[in-house]
């Protein structure tokens, strides 16, 4: 039995008051919520919602690391800065990073190792654009970006790793993916995972991310492979958030 998990990512929305008004929003409703829920914040914004989330189950993430412990990496954040903020959590790989800013497989998978080695849990987050699905390279996609991983980390890392499926075309585009292609994706990566170890593929947790919303997360999360929501735009508004760990 997998628990359900919620992950919000605010991605580079925030100011003090925004923080401050979502975060206690979002506390107000966690009475209700079976799921696990965390928040991953902008850098400078960790220390405040550290504050603000204390006492409570909603935990902290962060959107992204440097491989480094510390050193002459000007304007990076290492690993261990993260937790010292109390940071449990750290997404790596989302598509935004692999596009935006060149980030391989390769570099994913020393970020992962990099989270995981300092005893944080990375949200792995794999995907294919819309011409690879179209093409039919979707499970090559995926193959590629999961198998670089474990590759360096080895199957026994994902024993402290969550999967995040975001098909770049569903992200932030209004164009979830059905139950049907979502489930047939994570399926896939399930599968993938038990060649390896059947074990740890049972036990691994893998989210959907794209377009999810209040409205549609109930469908997707009954799936049997769907283990929860990375959710981006509709975990701007605690309300809309709040529905979403609801249905988780
Ligand atoms: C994301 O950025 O990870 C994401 C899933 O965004 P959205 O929910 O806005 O599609």
């Amino acid at each position: 039995m997998r628990n359900t998990i919620v992950a919000g990512n605010w991605k580079m929305n925030a100011s003090k008051d925004a923080v401050k008004s979502l975060v206690n929003g979002i506390l107000s409703g966690m009475g209700d919520v079976s799921a696990e829920v965390l928040v991953c914040a902008p850098f400078p914004y960790l220390s405040q919602v550290e504050t603000l989330i204390s006492g409570s189950s909603l935990m902290l993430g962060a959107q992204n690391l440097n491989v480094n412990v510390s050193g002459a990496f000007t304007g990076e954040v290492s690993a261990e800065m993260i937790k010292d903020f109390g940071a449990k959590h750290v997404i790596v790989g989302h598509s935004e990073r692999r596009s935006l800013y060149g980030e391989t497989s390769e570099i994913v998978a020393k970020k992962t190792k990099a989270a995981i080695d300092s005893g944080l849990t990375p949200l792995l987050c794999i995907g294919e654009s819309l011409d690879q699905r179209e093409s039919g390279n979707t499970e090559a996609v995926i193959s590629e970006q999961l198998t670089t991983v474990v590759r360096l980390t080895g199957i026994e890392a994902f024993k402290n790793i969550i999967i995040a499926y975001e098909p770049v075309w569903a992200i932030g585009t209004g164009m979830t993916a059905t139950p049907e292609q979502a489930q047939a994706v994570h399926m896939f990566i399930r599968n993938l995972l038990a060649s390896s170890n059947q074990d740890i593929a049972e036990k691994t947790p893998i989210l959907y991310g794209g377009s999810m919303n209040a409205g549609n997360a109930l469908e997707l999360i009954s799936c049997p492979d769907i283990d929860g929501g990375l959710i981006g735009g509709a975990a701007l508004k605690a309300e809309d958030f709040l529905q979403i760990c609801k249905a988780g």
